[in-house]
């Protein structure tokens, strides 16, 4: 028997949420309770400066509301992330183009392979016919990896041998549209923000794909670890500058991930979560809601 995702997305934010909830435990509210809760959010990745925002505004909080024991100003905190959180919940709307045409991008082991088998999964659930570009045209043995699995699940797997990734993707988009799928999916090889040559092919299969339909790709996704730390925030501000995400995919936040990037991305780049990873297995794929989330985190 399977726990349940929530229980396994508290286990992965468990260190967070300990660290946070021990300090409140029969604390008075003075210098040192802030003092320590700057130093537990510092921890948990927020980032200086999500971390002094969120401290100011509970400062106000407590003040306004005169707030005299330190569960009120648990509570208080709780909802200052939420709020804090609440902008970057957005659903991935399907049906909006036909095909909606989706590229997906990520550095290496962020889990973008497995993403994109839950994505499919998910579309597929939602009665979405899903047409994948295997633009990962480095790696020959993932490549025949994916046509199998795309057999064995009913997605159409478009590839090339020894294929530039942009031809690739404007292939699937022809495809896509020829055979009326609801979705294309265009996978991109990993890379790293600062492979400028890579990063610059990144934009070129953006580009290319816009010249297979108009107004595509409709979401530019990036995959991204949630144990990565600081460098998550990082992650996602090079690859915006490049390409102008729509969404972000937080993977891994059942594992040991510490959850406050999600405050920092919130402050710095706020591009919406469309979900959460929450397991290896297809099924471990959630919306981000930013209620369930803190509730994990803080408990
Ligand atoms: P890629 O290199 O970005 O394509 O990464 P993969 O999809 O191959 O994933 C790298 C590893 O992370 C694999 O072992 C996956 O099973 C694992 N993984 C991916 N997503 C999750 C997740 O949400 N939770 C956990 N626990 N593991 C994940």
């Amino acid at each position: 028997h399977r726990r349940s995702w929530m229980d396994r997305l508290k286990t992965g934010l468990s260190k967070t949420s300990s660290n946070l909830s021990l300090l409140f435990v029969g604390a008075k509210i003075d210098e040192y309770l802030y003092e320590e809760l700057e130093a537990a959010l510092l921890m948990s990745d927020a980032g200086m400066d999500a971390t002094q925002f969120l401290l100011d505004a509970l400062r106000l909080k407590v003040k306004q509301d005169k707030l005299l024991d330190a569960a009120a100003v648990k509570v208080a905190l709780k909802g200052l992330m939420i709020d804090m959180l609440r902008p970057l919940e957005k659903p991935l709307e399907l049906g909006r183009h036909e095909p909606l045409v989706m590229m997906i991008s990520g550095v290496n082991g962020a889990g973008k392979t497995t993403t994109i088998g839950k994505l499919a999964k998910h579309m597929q659930a939602h009665h979405q016919s899903v047409l994948l570009a295997a633009g990962d045209t480095f790696r020959a043995a993932a490549r025949e990896q994916l046509m199998v699995w795309g057999q064995r699940n009913g997605i159409i797997v478009v590839s090339q041998a020894s294929g530039d990734p942009a031809a690739v993707a404007f292939d699937a988009v022809q495809s896509g549209k020829a055979r009326s799928v609801d979705v294309v999916m265009v996978d991109t090889a990993g890379r790293l923000p600062t492979q400028l040559h890579l990063m610059e092919e990144l934009k070129k299969i953006k580009r290319v794909i816009g010249k297979g339909m108009d107004g595509a790709p409709h979401e530019t996704l990036l995959v991204i670890d949630g144990n990565t730390g600081q460098n998550a925030l990082t992650q996602v501000k090079a690859f915006d500058d490049a390409l102008g995400l729509t969404g972000l995919v937080i993977t891994k936040l059942d594992g040991t991930a510490k959850g406050g990037v999600l405050a920092a991305i919130a402050r710095a780049r706020p591009v919406p979560v469309y979900f959460i990873g929450v397991g290896e297995k297809i099924e471990d794929l959630q919306p981000f809601n930013a209620t369930e989330f803190v509730e994990a985190l803080l408990g």
